[in-house]
């Protein structure tokens, strides 16, 4: 008996008590984990990256104890009132003044709409109103390239390139204050084109390996810098007149200090200069707009021309990492909303119009699934773009979300744009004024592989810098330990043991009682999936511990797994953003299908992730544990199984107006809506319109033949037969058009 309470005295002391623990367990445990090397080793670049802005909802989710009121009740944003106006004037012009076809027929700019992007201040959204810029807010941002973006995708990149990642960003948070009065008015009002040169023939994604060299040497008593650089890929740069460039940079003659290697540093160098060339241009997939290399050889280039001066120096890739969430949170999201919403709109209404076999292809089982994906995917890029602007409009800038919104809204848009293809087959191949969908298509490569390609994003980005910033005790664990900190290492480790214990015991009673362990009282519809999110995120919780715990620093490489956890935790975020917009828009009947099943998309992807880190998970020993135990458990009850037929037949009646009314209008808020008659989205959707219309008689007249019909009735069917003919026909060329 005495022996039995010894041993547990010893025990509580040895756990609970923290000096005992440190010198006992800790300071052991600590020693070993070093010498295994069970720690991922980071480095400079990298922990400049995990440091950078802060964690956001994400956190909830490695908590494994998500509060819904967080997830649910962000502020949707708003418009200012100027903000309002420059939408309803100034962009409702310039998508007037645009004709993509032109743009792509001449693959140029017309001068008149640059100007006008110029004048208006298109380019300096991002540049407070003291400044001489517009200062919209993330969301009014967002809200111009989203409208833009419906009508051209290749005025928005114009658009959104200097609004995003570049000198005006960079000037802006870190630029000394001779350079934020010279250069922010100048950006703003377009008498400086900015670009930003980061990518080399070798760094791309590993954009921190550059070549490009910057050396500082003595001239005249002055301290300038000689750089080198190789650039390609670079947007706008044969057009720019001030030219963002990142390098490494060296101090051979320790002129600043006493250390040689000063790291990477920003650079704004003006467009000319004498050594920099920027003669040729890449031609991305046809897209009409400036993408080409830049060089410099032996350039030199005064200490004032670094961002931020002296005390930039080597500071150019945490600027870097800290800038480009807002890129990509805001500018990404906005044109992949944009696009997919015109998408959507076009091919809901051709597929009413369009028949085959006699009815409208839009009654085809085959064709209705694609169309109801078609309208999942919209419905997920308008949730994900305003959930991410609803943060940053907070002031709240997270890699994490920035990431999940730049991978998520790209790849939706990718398999959307292909469904797109599939329903609208050869008018969808077919090129020219009538064709809505072809410069979307040409176009979602490009931004799927920009500000890091979407693979890399997925399998290094959300995952892990997640673990690092939104983990309770991962980083706080791995900081302690590389500077070995016991105090900091033990506090923190014993947290991460505690935690994966809490979360593997919620984790099996939330599973055994799908959820509504962790939510009993509520009985709302969208409570089956307030009950997955908070099951999901103790599971996922308790396998990214483990992961961690058990692979240790190998986990980092482990791409088939983090890729799976980026997912789930994706997911979990995602499904979170759609609740918010189905509540936000005043839980209205006719929003629920497509909720619905974008919801169940979305868990069903999150059980696929888990089967396959259960069934995959590369370890010995804790590989087939949750092979024999988890995977089986997992079929038996997944969180969430494939979408159901009669949810397809359910977006349907919405999108075709027996339940939804406006549900297509209010899906597609804020795109451009062309009032040109000849445009081809006005044409298709009055045909759709006319055919609601004149569907009865057309069944009458299937029905009892056409001599049953009145003479206005007939008249509405002859009318339709033309309507039709002329909305399906596809551009036609002359030869000589066709190579003009
Ligand atoms: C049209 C266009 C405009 C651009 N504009 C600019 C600009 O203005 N300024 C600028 O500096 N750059 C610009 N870029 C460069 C762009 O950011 C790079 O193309 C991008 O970072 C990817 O680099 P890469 O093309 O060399 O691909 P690579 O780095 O060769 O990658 C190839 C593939 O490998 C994957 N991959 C790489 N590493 C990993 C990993 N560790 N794990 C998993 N997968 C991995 C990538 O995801 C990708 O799928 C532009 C590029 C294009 C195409």
């Amino acid at each position: 008996m005495c022996s039995i309470t010894c041993v547990l005295v010893a025990l509580i002391l040895l756990v609970f008590i923290p000096p005992i623990r440190r010198l006992l367990l800790s300071s052991p445990i600590l020693w070993v984990m070093k010498k295994m090397h069970l720690v991922p080793s980071i480095s400079e670049t990298e922990k400049q990256a995990i440091e950078a802005g802060s964690a956001w909802v994400e956190k909830e989710f490695f908590s494994g104890k998500p509060n819904l009121k967080t997830l649910l009740s962000q502020p949707m944003p708003v418009f200012t009132h100027d903000e309002r106006l420059f939408l309803d004037q100034q962009v409702e012009k310039l998508c007037l003044m645009i004709d993509d076809w032109k743009m792509w027929r001449t693959r140029d700019l017309p001068a008149d709409v640059w100007d006008y992007i110029r004048k208006e201040k298109f380019l300096g959204m991002i540049i407070p109103k003291e400044n001489g810029g517009l200062g919209f807010s993330p969301y009014a941002q967002s809200e111009v390239i989203k409208k833009i973006a419906s009508h051209s995708f290749v005025v928005a990149i114009y658009v959104m390139v200097p609004n995003s990642l570049g000198p005006g960003e960079l000037i802006l948070h870190y630029g000394t204050d001779e350079q934020k009065k010279y250069y922010l008015p100048r950006l703003a009002i377009g008498d400086e084109i900015p670009c930003f040169a980061l990518t080399e023939t070798t760094a791309g994604s590993d954009a921190g390996n550059m070549q490009s060299s910057g050396v500082l040497f003595r001239k005249n008593g002055e301290v300038h810098i000689r750089l080198n650089w190789d650039k390609r890929y670079i947007t706008l740069a044969k057009i720019s007149t001030l030219m963002g460039v990142a390098f490494h940079l060296r101090d051979p003659d320790k002129i600043m200090g006493d250390r040689i290697d000063l790291g990477i540093t920003c650079a704004l160098v003006p467009h000319p200069y004498p050594g920099v060339v920027t003669e040729t241009r890449h031609d991305p997939l046809g897209i009409p707009f400036y993408n080409g290399p830049t060089r410099g050889h032996d350039i030199e280039i005064p200490l004032s021309f670094v961002v931020g001066g002296e005390d930039g120096l080597g500071k150019g890739w945490m600027m870097l990492m800290e800038c480009l969430a807002a890129g990509r949170g805001i500018a990404f999201p906005a044109q992949m909303a944009g696009s997919s919403q015109l998408a959507a709109r076009y091919t809901v209404a051709y597929a009413q119009v369009r028949e085959q076999f006699g009815v409208p292809i839009a009654k085809f089982e085959g064709i209705q699934k694609p169309l109801a994906r078609i309208v999942s995917y919209t419905y997920l890029n308008e949730a994900l773009r305003m959930y991410a602007v609803s943060a940053l409009n907070q002031g709240i800038q997270s890699a994490v979300i920035a990431s999940i919104s730049k991978y998520h809204s790209t790849e939706n848009s990718r398999k959307m744009v292909n469904d797109t293809m599939d329903i609208l087959g050869g008018a969808a191949i077919s090129i020219g004024p009538r064709n809505k969908i072809s410069s979307y298509y040409f176009g979602t490569p490009l931004s799927i592989t920009v500000e890091g390609a979407n693979i890399l994003t997925r399998c290094l980005m959300i995952f892990g810098q997640g673990a690092f910033r939104a983990h309770p005790y991962a980083f706080p664990m791995i900081d302690g330990l590389q500077k070995n900190d016991l105090k900091k290492f033990d506090k923190a480790f014993f947290g991460f043991v505690w935690h994966a214990i809490s979360n593997s015991f919620r984790s099996v009673v939330f599973s055994v009682t799908r959820g509504w362990a962790a939510l009993p009282f509520s009985f709302k519809k969208q409570s089956t999936y307030y009950r997955k999110i908070k099951w999901g995120s103790a599971t996922f919780a308790m396998y990214t511990d483990v992961a961690m715990g058990v692979l240790g620093g190998s986990l980092k490489f482990k791409e088939s797994i983090t890729g799976r956890f980026a997912d789930i935790v994706s997911n979990l975020y995602l499904a979170s953003a759609v609740l918010r917009k189905y509540e936000a828009d005043g839980e209205k009947k006719a929003d629920w299908p497509a909720a619905k099943y974008t919801l169940d998309q979305l868990f069903f992807e999150t059980e696929t992730a888990f089967q396959e880190i259960y069934g995959n998970f590369p370890h010995p020993i804790f590989g087939p544990l949750l092979r024999y135990t988890m995977l089986p458990w997992s079929r038996i009850n997944p969180i969430g199984s494939s979408v159901r037929d009669h949810e397809v037949e359910q977006i349907m009646k919405v999108i075709y107006g027996e339940m939804g009314g406006d549900f297509m209008e209010r899906l597609t808020k804020g795109i451009f809506e062309p009032k040109d008659p000849i445009d081809h989205l006005n044409q298709v959707e009055k045909a759709a319109a006319f055919y609601q219309k004149v569907e009865p008689l057309l069944k009458k007249r299937k029905r009892e033949g056409f001599e049953s019909l009145t003479t206005e009735e007939k008249a509405q069917v002859v009318e339709w037969n033309v309507m039709k003919l002329e909305v399906v026909r596809v551009d036609e060329f002359t030869e000589e058009e066709y190579h003009s």
